[in-house]
């Protein structure tokens, strides 16, 4: 699933190919309205949180979002693409390269006032990958935000408190810091909350270079606990329960010594 690593070396990926390119075919079938003209150039790929805009230079921004399974893959000119034409949901291409992205639910054409004024884009929480200050500023907006009734897990995917936490990270940070998932956030100990977003910097950062994600150090890698229910615990070998959680009912995998309930 996209998280904001995936999202981010998604964006690195797409500004080395494209980036400075004159584009010969710019394709959204879904969209509205029409694309930019042939011979529109690009000027930058950037990840905000789990966003993906991409700037061209007659001040137009595709913004794709890609949910659980949209993706961007990148090609050169006539190679065979490894997904069906039906799922394609963007071509950007010149001479020599195609970027394609299938299946992202959210395709849009976006001139800069829209961008600016874009409510998801403005509502986002500083990014764990590239701002430092995230941790912090995103402990004040848990308080700011009013937050305190909603569960651990739910807060963490609040991409308005901080960007770029999605389920898998949602499930490996509550592990690391011994929280219950279904733990109110008034009931989890600011250091604590700490902790969590600061790991999840942390394995977000660490995860940027590598697309075998991996939270558990050493060679063998792997997660903690996302996707393992009915697995032993790594730490204790307690069999991890799993359960739909929260306003989204995400999969969500703990241990229940672990990370006890918060009045146990
Ligand atoms: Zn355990």
């Amino acid at each position: 699933m996209p998280e904001g690593d995936t999202i981010h070396r998604a964006a690195r990926r797409l500004a080395g190919v494209l980036d400075g390119r004159r584009l010969t075919r710019l394709e959204a079938p879904r969209l509205s309205r029409p694309m930019p003209p042939a011979g529109t150039g690009v000027v930058s790929a950037e990840a905000r949180g789990k966003h993906l805009l991409i700037h061209f230079d007659d001040g137009h921004v595709l913004h794709t979002h890609m949910r659980m399974n949209g993706s961007w893959h990148t090609y050169a000119a006539g190679a065979r693409w490894q997904r069906s034409p039906r799922r394609m949901r963007v071509v950007l291409a010149d001479e020599e390269v195609q970027a394609v992205c299938f299946d992202a639910p959210v395709v849009e054409l976006l001139d800069e006032p829209a961008l600016d004024r874009h409510p998801a884009l403005r509502a986002l929480g500083p990014d764990l990958v590239v701002d430092d200050d995230a941790v912090e500023v995103g402990l004040q907006r848990m308080v700011a935000l009013g937050t305190a009734d909603r569960l651990a897990v739910e807060v963490l995917l609040d991409q308005r408190i901080v960007a770029g936490i999605g389920n898998v990270y949602a499930n490996e940070v509550t592990f690391l810091s011994g929280v219950n998932p279904s733990t109110p956030l008034s009931a989890i100990a600011v250091g604590e909350r700490q902790s969590m977003l600061a790991d999840a910097q942390r394995l977000l950062r660490a995860n940027l270079a590598t697309t075998a994600r991996t939270t558990v150090p050493g060679p063998r890698g792997g997660l903690w606990v996302y996707d393992r229910a009915g697995r032993p615990c790594r730490r204790c070998g307690t069999t991890l329960v799993g359960a739909a959680i929260g306003d989204g009912a995400r999969p969500t995998t703990w241990c229940p010594t672990c990370q006890p309930p918060a009045d146990a």
